[in-house]
């Protein structure tokens, strides 16, 4: 056999066409390198401590490794991107192994599926690697199903038309976004008036798809309780930290705790004013509910963390999970006993302003197949409309 010459030509075997972005709704990404052919690691941005959402071109074919780091903050039980990429407190978990998150693809932004690989790098700190073989051009890979601004607009917009249902805008963002409300009620107004408000927090997409299901829930298995009850929705509050991909709001403050400022942040205080206008309209506040989203995977059912001020409320919403879920519903996270929340948080801001200890605080979780929180929002509306049956 003839001799070959060997040779490497350093420049061929690296050139590749793949890039990583993030300039769409909802995305997110820090700084980029390129470690090796084929090998990247990525920071996450600097609004967010351990979140991505991404968009990959020129990768049809390949096996791409992403490394990546999340930023260490000073909060007990999230270093190392713990509670977010995975869990490992035995205690909190319920004796559960050690549980990553995997992150999610999609070829079109709509249908998405699970990466089912996942290492945490025993090196350098909150650093973890994926590895995924793409088999169209472009992708997305996200932290979790995500659910942008236009998704909700799509919804909103999907809405028209619908019996029983209005829309309106209660108000736009620092940046000039509209806010929509749903409005749901019979032909004559019920004057007893639910406010849901869903995805305080930006990194919540659960709170997001809860609050569909919960409409969903109303207007197809429920809709005789709009014969005593008028339901405004607001689907998205946090609209800018959505649209940026950031973890809680867009810079204007964290988590939902601004709702006791004379003047809150555009997002909030427009919910503020829009009950305002509805009570003076003859609505009379009977109920306030946040549906926010769960980072856990799908280890629980449904609804965790359910935050309610009246023993009533709590037990009318634990009948009604567990029924909703034929029994296999068990409360995780949910405090046994009434909890006021402090100010500035939205159930005490209802309880406060509108004299009513009927408030509610959730976080929604996704199913254990990887799906969205939809039906935990069905599950929980369920239980709603169970103790708004006792009300008088
Ligand atoms: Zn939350």
């Amino acid at each position: 056999m003839e001799q070959k010459m060997l040779s490497f030509n350093y420049e061929e075997f690296m050139e590749d066409r793949v890039t990583l972005d993030a300039d769409f709704d909802n995305g997110s990404l820090g700084s980029v390198i390129k470690l090796g052919k084929n090998w990247y690691h990525f920071d996450v941005s600097p609004n967010t401590w351990y979140r991505f959402h991404f968009r990959v071109r020129g990768c049809k074919d390949q096996e791409i490794i992403f490394d990546f780091t999340c930023r260490e903050i000073q909060q007990p039980g999230y270093s190392e991107g713990r509670g977010r990429w995975y869990w490992g407190n035995p205690e909190r978990m319920k004796g559960m192994q050690l549980a990553y998150r995997y992150p999610y693809v999609s070829y079109d932004g709509k249908t998405w599926e699970k990466i089912d690989n996942m290492l945490k790098d025993p090196g350098p700190v909150g650093r973890f690697r994926f590895k995924y073989r793409f088999k169209e051009d472009e992708a997305y890979i996200c932290h979790q199903i995500p659910y942008t601004y236009g998704d909700m607009l799509n919804w909103v917009n999907s809405l028209e038309g619908t019996p029983c249902v209005k829309s309106e805008i209660i108000g736009f963002t620092r940046n000039g976004l509209a806010e929509p409300a749903l409005t749901l009620a019979a032909d004559t107004p019920a004057k007893n008036l639910v406010v849901l408000i869903g995805r305080e927090d930006a990194d919540e997409p659960g709170g997001s798809f809860a609050i569909e299901g919960a409409v969903d829930y109303i207007l197809h298995k429920r809709p005789d309780l709009l014969e005593r009850y008028t339901f405004k929705v607001v689907p998205m509050v946090g609209i800018e930290g959505v649209v940026c991909g950031a973890s809680h709001s867009a810079g204007y403050g964290y988590s939902g705790n601004n709702w006791a400022f004379d003047k809150s942040p555009e997002e909030i205080e427009n919910v503020k004013q829009a009950m305002k206008r509805w009570t003076q309209d003859g609505y009379c506040l009977r109920m306030g509910v946040k549906m926010h989203g769960a980072q856990r995977p799908g280890f629980f059912k449904g609804v965790d963390d359910i935050i309610a001020y009246d023993l009533d409320v709590l037990e009318c919403l634990r009948a009604g999970l567990r029924d909703y879920y034929g029994g296999q519903w068990e409360p995780f996270g949910t405090p046994l006993e009434a909890v006021i929340r402090p100010k500035g948080y939205f159930e005490r801001y209802i309880m406060d302003e509108y004299k009513t200890n009927y408030v509610v605080g959730t976080h929604v979780v996704e199913s254990d197949a990887g799906e969205t929180s939809v039906d935990g929002g069905r599950a929980l509306m369920h239980a709603i409309a169970r103790f708004l049956d006792t009300l008088e």
